[in-house]
């Protein structure tokens, strides 16, 4: 039996793509290599915005995130309070949100088959035709994969983008004990100590806190010494690590770049295999979610049209510039640019804090970085239209020393 639209692979991007087709009607199967309650070395946190998707239920958004706390080595704690509905987000366990996100894609209609790993994919004018342990055909194919399946892409000829490496690890810890130390809040380290790219989190879900740190080339050993961490260490207090599939320490990877063409005939890649992921705190959730749900517009217009070209696809391309690289992901590679290639990170975090203490509109996107309450573009805009204070509080030596990264993020 050919299917209208196969999806392939079952995280938040995939099972979202699902959803919106089955619920159009359409014939799909969602295929995913794990079986059903695989682990995913995820921190979970995910804004509220999520909710523009579909309402998360209590059981799921373990805990309710009220604020935030950024520790640099020289200002130690920073915290900010999340005082509006909008700021608010969710901290849970990837296991739990992908079930949840799968099943109610199934309960819109879509198959699922769980344990099956797609190997090969060819593509031509009758349909593509997807290869594992079994065969199954369809009109049109989703690529979903996350960075699993850079095979695949690769095979058809299309880009895999470049990423970096999250490390990480749950430690069980009884929900007083974590509302009392890490309180609804997600912390985030910024610290060239810990690894060459400085950032590190913990972020608390009900009865566990994810750790971890990422980079590039980072190692187990970095990860360790980040559980050495003071303020870390004081809070674990000896705590042990979960085991989820035989293994304490999880690695993976994290996409830092859009590919420049996720389409093809009779193809759309979503979410991290298409570098969708925001580089400034490598989450990618929401952002994964929203290509699913543009990439199932687009091939619900196709289907209707009856035309699964590149230039009838090409359509979702256009979609995912407008909506998240236009005033989201340019602004946050502008971003990144300035955090994590100038050399100067703690100083421009513990600068940007110090201005939002006297400054309501700055302290509200510093606040946005996390919820997404601001678009990318908004927060650039205010940090840029603060330039001399910024320059007070960094010194003139190193703002000079600034200028070439600046101009290099302006022209992002
Ligand atoms: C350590 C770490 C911490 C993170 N923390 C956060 C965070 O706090 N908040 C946030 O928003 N983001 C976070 N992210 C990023 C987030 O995990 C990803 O951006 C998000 O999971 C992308 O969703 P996706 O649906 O594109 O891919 P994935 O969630 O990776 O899903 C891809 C699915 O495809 C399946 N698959 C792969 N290959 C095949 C194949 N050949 N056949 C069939 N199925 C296949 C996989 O099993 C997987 O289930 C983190 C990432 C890491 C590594």
């Amino acid at each position: 039996m050919a299917y209208d639209l196969i999806i392939v692979g079952g995280g938040p991007g995939g099972a979202t793509a699902a959803k919106i087709a089955a619920e159009n009607g359409l014939n799909v199967l969602l295929l995913e290599a794990g079986e059903e309650g695989r682990y995913k070395c995820c921190a979970g946190g995910i804004p509220v915005t999520n909710e523009d998707f579909t309402p998360i239920p209590h059981s799921v958004g373990e805990r309710e995130i009220t604020g935030g706390v950024i520790v640099t080595p020289k200002n130690g704690p920073m915290e900010f309070n999340a005082t509006e509905e909008k700021d608010k987000g969710y901290c849970m366990f990837r296991t739990d949100f992908d079930r949840f996100l799968v099943d109610i894609a199934r309960d819109a209609g879509a198959q699922v088959t769980y344990g099956f790993r797609a190997k090969g994919i060819e593509i031509n004018s009758g349909g593509v035709l997807i290869k594992g342990h079994e065969e199954y055909r369809s009109k049109c194919v989703i690529l979903a994969t996350g960075l699993g399946g850079a095979h695949l892409q690769r095979g058809l000829g299309m880009e895999v983008p470049p990423m970096i490496t999250g490390i990480q690890a749950e430690f069980a810890i009884p929900e007083s004990a974590i509302t009392e130390q890490f309180g609804n809040r997600v912390w985030e380290f910024f610290d060239r100590t810990i690894s060459e790219h400085g950032v590190a989190w913990a972020f608390p879900k009900r009865d566990a806190v994810s750790i971890g740190i990422l980079g590039r080339n980072i190692k187990i050993r970095d990860f360790k010494s980040f559980l050495r961490y003071s303020f870390i260490k004081d809070k674990l207090n000896g705590r042990e690590m979960k085991v989820f599939g035989c293994h304490k320490i999880w690695a993976a990877p994290i996409p830092d770049k859009l590919i420049a063409k996720p389409y093809r005939d009779r193809v759309m890649i979503i979410g991290d295999a298409c570098g969708t992921a925001d580089p400034i705190l490598y989450e990618g959730i929401y952002q994964a979610r929203l290509s699913g749900k543009l990439a199932a517009e687009i091939f619900c217009k196709a289907y209707e049209e009856e035309d699964f070209g590149e230039n009838s696809l090409s359509r979702y391309h256009n979609l995912l510039l407008k909506h998240l690289y236009k005033e989201e992901l340019r602004y946050s590679y502008k971003i990144h640019t300035l955090l994590y290639h100038s050399g100067f990170l703690e100083k421009i975090i513990n600068a940007a804090y110090s201005m939002a203490q006297e400054d309501p509109e700055m302290m509200q996107s510093m606040i946005a970085l996390f919820t997404r309450s601001q678009t990318r573009k908004q927060i650039w805009k205010v940090m840029l239209s603060r330039k001399r204070k910024l320059i007070k509080h960094l010194g003139i030596s190193s703002s000079l020393r600034l200028i070439p990264t600046l101009f290099r993020a302006s022209r992002i």
